[in-house]
């Protein structure tokens, strides 16, 4: 029999590891999950956690807050109040407080990437680059559990209007029929494998008649925190079956699973997990971003791609820590970002090299940091767009001022003396003021 036991700060103290974590841990668990949410279950416990290691320890980190997540002022606040048992309601009036100033909706998210039918707004729809879609399904806006470094933590935290969410499949249908350009269909949340088979049904089958889609995608962390969904849960076998219906259609299915450390898919949980995705045809990418405290170093992503590569999943993205939440904490510097994909790059084959990154998810688009050179005597960071808001900007290459602790594009400023990057002018018109 399957058991599934899911821990919250409410509960925490059924946790049969529960007597491993120090008091004053358990209260800053209390504290910060009073602000971001927070979930575990056995399958991490039992299997992933390393007891012995706590808190340091990368898996522990990933899931488990840390009282340096909030600003000193902030954790102070938030810890009177927990310790002083303040009304539930006070307490969740100061969390939207802090939550509210940690730019919960970075890069345009709501305001730019959110389409429109005339004059409806497509709530739970984002259409940025030309080539692909997201879609958020009502029901995946949870996770099987809560990564500490989560950018999607406005999904979780009750600020319904910041939330993206939508059950609508046929307004998705009739979208994608107007926007013969959307070849490729992202699932997202939360976690979309949350779902049951039969919701996945419901918002995939309607699709797979559109010619124009070539491409499903979903964005899942279950490998990692619930394998089961695609072993030994009731409708398993049936999701399964279902993957290789979408394969048949002729459409092609990515599973891009979010994997932030190599121990996530060394259990025999997850390999069979993996093989059996794809023995249906599927094609399982990674993607995930380099933080602080849980993989901030070359070794851990060089074994990790190496460990994909044997299971069959081909690396894609490494990511930089989005501009938003808990950043202070998990956020690294881009020279320190490229540092370390390089040195993991460095040891991979050409098989692990089609790995792209480390890359912004920024307003303008997705950029690389592709590497960090001299040109006329001045150092300088080159840059490169994988995606534009506008298609024009893809592939093109661009250099910033080299800047040790510059950690985001906002901390950037144009080499070579330019004013601004060739991007800004646009941007400005589109946000129609000044960025
Ligand atoms: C990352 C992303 C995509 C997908 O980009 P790919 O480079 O095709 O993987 C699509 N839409 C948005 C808004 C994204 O952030
Ligand atoms: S699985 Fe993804 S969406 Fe869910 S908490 Fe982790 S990072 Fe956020």
């Amino acid at each position: 029999m399957l058991q599934y036991h899911s821990y919250t700060a409410e509960n925490l103290h059924n946790l049969p590891q529960y007597g491993e974590i120090p008091e004053e841990q358990r209260h800053v668990i209390k504290t910060i999950a009073s602000v971001y949410p927070f979930r575990v279950n056995n399958y991490i416990t039992e299997n992933l956690i390393d007891w012995s290691n706590i808190p340091a320890d990368p898996l522990f980190r990933l899931c488990f807050p840390q009282d340096e997540m909030l600003e000193p002022e902030d954790f102070a606040r938030m810890s009177d109040l927990v310790r002083t048992e303040a009304p539930t309601e006070i307490i969740r009036q100061a969390a939207k407080e802090i939550l509210l100033l940690q730019n919960p909706n970075p890069a345009g998210q709501m305001e730019l990437n959110t389409p429109r039918i005339d004059d409806e707004v497509l709530h739970g729809i984002q259409h940025k680059y030309r080539e692909s879609v997201l879609f958020f399904p009502s029901e995946a806006q949870i996770c099987h559990a809560y990564c500490t470094y989560c950018f999607r933590w406005p999904q979780f935290s009750g600020l319904e209007n910041l939330k993206f969410a939508n059950n609508d499949i046929t307004l998705l249908v009739n979208y994608l029929n107007d926007h013969p350009e959307a070849k490729d269909i992202i699932f997202t949340g939360g976690d979309p494998m949350v779902m049951s088979t039969r919701q996945i049904k419901k918002y995939i089958q309607p699709l797979l008649t559109i010619p124009t889609v070539k491409a499903i995608r979903i964005g899942t962390k279950a490998l990692s925190w619930w394998p089961y969904r695609f072993t030994a849960e009731r409708d398993a076998d049936e999701l399964l079956g279902f993957f290789e219906q979408i394969v048949s259609s002729g459409k092609h299915l990515a599973i891009m699973a979010h994997n932030s450390h190599p121990r996530e898919i060394e259990t025999p949980e997850a390999g069979e997990a993996i093989s059996r995705i794809r023995s249906t045809g599927a094609v399982i990418r990674s993607q995930s971003p380099v933080v602080q405290h849980v993989n901030d170093d070359a070794e851990i992503w060089e074994n990790m791609w190496q460990k994909q590569l044997q299971l069959g999943i081909i690396p894609y993205y490494m990511f930089l820590e989005r501009d938003t939440g808990p950043k202070q904490y998990f956020g690294i510097p881009l020279a320190q970002a490229v540092s370390i994909f390089t040195d993991a790059y460095h040891k991979m084959s050409g098989l692990g090299r089609t790995v792209r990154g480390p890359s912004m998810s920024c307003s303008p688009g997705k950029i690389i940091v592709e590497g960090i050179t001299e040109i006329n005597g001045e150092k300088v960071f080159a840059l490169k767009f994988t995606q534009g808001r506008n298609p024009e900007w893809t592939n093109k290459i661009f250099f910033a001022e080299f800047d040790e602790s510059a950690s985001w594009i906002d901390d950037l400023n144009p080499a070579f003396g330019h004013e601004e990057f060739f991007f800004k002018r646009e941007m400005r018109e589109i946000y129609n003021y000044c960025w």
